[in-house]
């Protein structure tokens, strides 16, 4: 596989239904009616990426998403229920009731950006957004723009087929990550494709396939490039995602996480005890996850870099800072740093500096308005913090007892 666009059209391996476990039973009610409406009405209808490959693996998809030979308006003229979003590529929104089903048109390769003729062709007037994106292809076309092998798998509603342009179905058998095409390539068009190789490697416990792993130690600085708003969303699912210390360990080991987290990065090199806290935060996160709690975005930057922030506001106070107001200063001269790579909103960095302002109210104790404390809209994200804390530091033991106790019998 040398090319991720073939020029001339490739038979792709088919695994007829009885030979392969994915069932109609597995795919959400909403998503076979989007299918089936779509078959009904003459189109071509796949499920594509991330459903299949969790189907074939025996794993809960989090969500269905398909792909169509039906246009964006010929989705819109089907399915009344329908939204169409998205600027550089449109897509339909199908909605149900507590669910959206996201419906793409087949997509057609990117071309090659270094001909002149290609960026006339492909960019619009006002804005000069490039919509080059928004050319329709084939299934295989489709299938050879995705990232990963085992990404780029379709489930045909039609005989209930699995389809296979890259050699997907291979890779998940040998359990391996691969990247389509010329991964130099491929990750210095979309940079954000290395952390997510990281993020599949690690929740499915898989491989990253050696010229992928290489390619990503090579072109790691070019994570600076990605925008920052996506790159949020990103690092976010890389934590969210069950497997933070799997996950986390691949980040490592390819040395994603300097380019990803710079200061935060070389914090941790300097201290292994720093690195051992990082490990127990990602466990911990995995547990919530698997007891189905859901952790917001500020306490998980709040738990992540909790010990950096304490040890910026150790050293604000030693140059003068009165302790709340080092708590406070530490997040924002932190978060806002990041920003230029990762966008953390700016009501998120307020909310993380209030759980790390916060944990002074637990610490003066007992006699100051606790219960009143305990009232306020912020006190449970401090409290998880500051229990988190106590036990991972084996700290503050008598205080969490009173704090502990106080909850229980407000309770
Ligand atoms: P998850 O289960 O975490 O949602 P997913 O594989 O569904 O994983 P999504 O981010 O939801 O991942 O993307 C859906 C599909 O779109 C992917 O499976 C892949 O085929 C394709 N895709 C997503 N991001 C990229 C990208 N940066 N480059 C190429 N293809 C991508
Ligand atoms: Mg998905």
């Amino acid at each position: 596989m040398s090319s991720p666009v073939s020029k001339s059209p490739m038979k792709p391996v088919i695994l007829a239904r009885p030979e392969h476990c994915v069932s109609r039973k597995n795919i959400s009610t909403a998503a076979i009616k989007v299918l089936y409406r779509l078959r009904d009405e003459g189109y071509t209808a796949y499920i594509a990426g991330g459903g299949v490959r969790d189907l074939l693996l025996d794993r809960h998809p989090k969500d269905f998403d398909i792909a169509t030979d039906a246009t964006p308006e010929q989705l819109r003229k089907i399915f009344r229920n329908c939204r169409l979003i998205g600027r550089r590529f449109r897509l339909a929104h199908i909605l149900f009731r507590g669910e959206i089903i996201e419906t793409a048109t087949f997509r057609a390769p990117v071309p090659e950006t270094d001909g002149e003729h290609n960026e006339k062709v492909f960019r619009t007037g006002e804005d000069g957004q490039v919509m080059r994106d928004n050319v329709f292809g084939t299934p295989e076309q489709d299938a050879f723009r995705r990232d990963f092998t085992i990404n780029a798998l379709f489930y045909s509603i039609s005989d209930f087929s699995i389809i296979d342009y890259t050699g997907g179905l291979e890779d998940l058998e040998k359990k391996i990550i691969r990247v389509i095409g010329d991964p130099d390539k491929r990750f210095t068009e979309d940079p954000v494709r290395m952390i997510r190789a990281a993020r599949f490697a690690g929740t499915l416990g898989f491989e990253i396939e050696k010229k992928a792993y290489d390619s990503i130690c090579r072109n790691k600085d070019k994570l600076a490039l990605a925008a920052p708003s996506r790159m949020y969303e990103e690092v976010q699912k890389l934590f969210f995602c069950g497997h933070a210390r799997e996950v986390f360990h691949w980040l490592e080991t390819t040395d994603l996480l300097h380019p990803m987290f710079r200061d935060f990065a070389h914090w941790i090199d300097e201290d292994k005890i720093r690195h051992d806290w990082v490990i127990q935060t990602l466990e911990q996160m995995g547990r919530w996850r698997k007891a189905n709690l859901r952790v917001h975005p500020a306490l998980l930057f709040a738990l992540l870099f909790g010990e950096y922030h304490e040890f910026l506001a150790q050293q604000l106070v030693k140059a003068g800072a009165s302790p709340f107001e080092a708590a406070r200063d530490s997040v924002h001269q932190h978060l806002h740093g990041m920003c230029t790579n990762v966008r953390v909103p700016k009501q998120v960095i307020y909310q993380v500096s209030d759980i790390m302002t916060n944990q002074l109210r637990f610490e003066r104790g007992k006699g100051k308005k606790p219960k009143r404390f305990m009232q306020h809209k912020a006190f449970l994200d401090a409290f998880l913090y500051f229990k988190f804390s106590a036990k991972t530091h084996n700290r503050n033991t008598e205080l969490l007892a009173y704090w502990t106790g106080l909850r229980e019998t407000k309770s």
